[in-house]
């Protein structure tokens, strides 16, 4: 976790040229697709408030609902897990893996896999992990984690993946993205015939048929649930939708808002192992359940944060993001789902960084396909860290100063007078101020415009004598 060294990390990202180059790459395409997407379908306000509904429905009802999911899979054949955190999830798929025996494991894009580190704990084990997602097998190769929840790998360039596979594949620098894609598709393709274990996450769980749902670009995942003997799901436990109905409604729009897309390329329903008849298909079907926080969320003030789907929108839509990419938040989840997330699941004073790195600009919640109100939930979370008193000693001191100076009306006003000139002062002719030591985190990338030498109260009452 390294969301404490959030302002460094920033700093690093903004000075990233490569960063900043695959952030504007990617930023146009998302956002232009998104609105491209959404204009040809003029019910999508109305599919928003849809899904919003279907969540907070299943949300009021989840323990029915995943009591439900739990006996459809059963029979069907297969096995439901309980995770109560990270740590029982990881040993629960330790166990399966060791059971049957498994030397290869192949894996599809699942962020609570990312969320409860199962790739060091499996690799710690001795097996053999490969991500099979063409953003997921980039950052493994590079050994970086994900820095978007749609696109793993979006902070990196074109070059530098061509840099990357030649030195991994050792074959010759290859530039074109069709023969980048084809190299990778080479590399896995034998990985996928020798795995054992395929783990993919859960986009949707369907309680009514113990049905999981993925939702991908590649048929990775595909690949990843069919050819092994053993498919693991790992899910967080919100995922849980009633019926299939209901899974039309969020795959709507789920896919316009995260890629732009009327429909993701593959939408894969999974029930069960193989059948007695069936062509291919997994021996054995395992679906992990992980809470890892989530009943507290469910039962606190930030229960609209579990009707996310990982869409990526408010990512895309947030300039905070888009200049410093995915990474310097620190944890799993980045973006402004992140800044709420990662406090609430790390630890306020962990996170205490990521719900102030916001302009409260209320992009994010405006894209949010299940409108979840992502501006009032950083406020809410930096009233909670101020409660805690979890900011810097100086900010307090300086906040207790201001609430004695402000309820003495005269002092106030007096102060805010000899303030406005002495800043009128400092700007002079060009009525700019270059550096100021209590907004030093403004003047050093751009000067302050100086007052006019008049508070606004002078302003107004002038204004007023002028028009009487
Ligand atoms: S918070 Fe909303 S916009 Fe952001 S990833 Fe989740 S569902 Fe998508």
């Amino acid at each position: 976790m390294e969301s404490p060294r959030f302002k460094e990390a920033a700093v690093e990202g903004l000075n990233n040229k490569h960063l900043r180059m695959a952030l504007a790459r990617s930023r146009e395409g998302f956002i232009g697709g998104r609105q491209r997407a959404i204009d040809l379908v003029p019910e999508f306000e109305r599919l928003r408030e849809e899904a919003r509904s279907i969540k907070n429905h299943v949300l009021d009802n989840l323990d029915h609902y995943l009591e439900r999911y739990e006996a459809a899979v059963t029979a069907a054949g297969g096995h439901v897990h309980w995770a109560r955190d990270a740590a029982e999830a990881r040993q629960i798929v330790l166990d399966i893996c060791r059971r049957v025996g498994a030397r290869t494991i192949t894996k599809g894009k699942s962020m609570v896999s990312e969320e409860i580190g199962l790739n060091p704990a499996l690799i710690e084990a001795g097996y053999e992990v490969v991500e099979t997602d063409l953003g997921e097998y980039i950052i493994q190769l590079a050994n970086e984690p994900p820095s978007h929840v749609v696109g793993p790998a979006l902070h990196k360039t074109r070059e530098q993946v061509s840099e990357l596979f030649a030195e991994h594949h050792q074959r010759p620098l290859k530039t074109g993205i069709p023969e980048l894609v084809a190299e990778a598709r080479e590399m896995l393709r034998e990985k996928f015939f020798r795995a054992d274990v395929g783990i993919t996450g859960g986009n949707f769980l369907i309680a009514e048929t113990g049905t999981s749902v993925i939702v991908t670009n590649e048929g990775n995942g595909d690949l990843s649930q069919t050819l092994p003997r053993v498919h693991i799901v790992t899910s967080g436990i919100e995922r849980v939708l009633p019926n299939l109905d209901d899974l039309s409604v969020l795959l709507r729009v789920l896919a316009r808002s995260a890629t732009g897309q009327d429909t993701e390329t593959y939408t894969t329903l999974s029930t069960g192992p193989r059948r007695p008849g069936d062509p291919d298909g997994p021996e054995e079907y395992h679906v992990v359940l992980v809470d890892n926080g989530r009943s507290q969320m469910l039962g606190g003030r930030f229960r609209e944060m579990l009707r996310c789907i990982r869409c990526g929108a408010c990512l895309n839509h947030c300039p905070v993001y888009g200049s410093i990419g995915g990474h310097a938040y620190g944890w799993v989840y980045p973006g402004p789902m992140g800044s709420v997330l990662t406090p609430l699941m790390q630890g306020l004073d962990n996170a205490y960084d990521l719900p102030n790195a916001c302009t409260l600009n209320g992009r994010c919640g405006s894209v949010c396909p299940v409108k979840i109100p992502l501006p009032e939930m950083l406020r809410e979370l930096r009233h909670l860290q101020h409660r805690n008193r979890l900011g810097p000693r100086l900010q307090y001191r300086a906040l207790g100063l201001w609430r004695w100076v402000a309820l003495r009306p005269g002092l106030y006003q007096f102060g805010n007078r000899l303030a406005a000139r002495m800043l009128a002062w400092m700007g002079g002719k060009r009525r700019r101020i270059g550096s100021l030591p209590i907004a030093n985190g403004w003047t050093a990338m751009r000067d302050l415009p100086a007052p006019e030498g008049q508070t606004f109260i002078e302003q107004w009452q002038a204004q007023r004598g002028k028009q009487s």
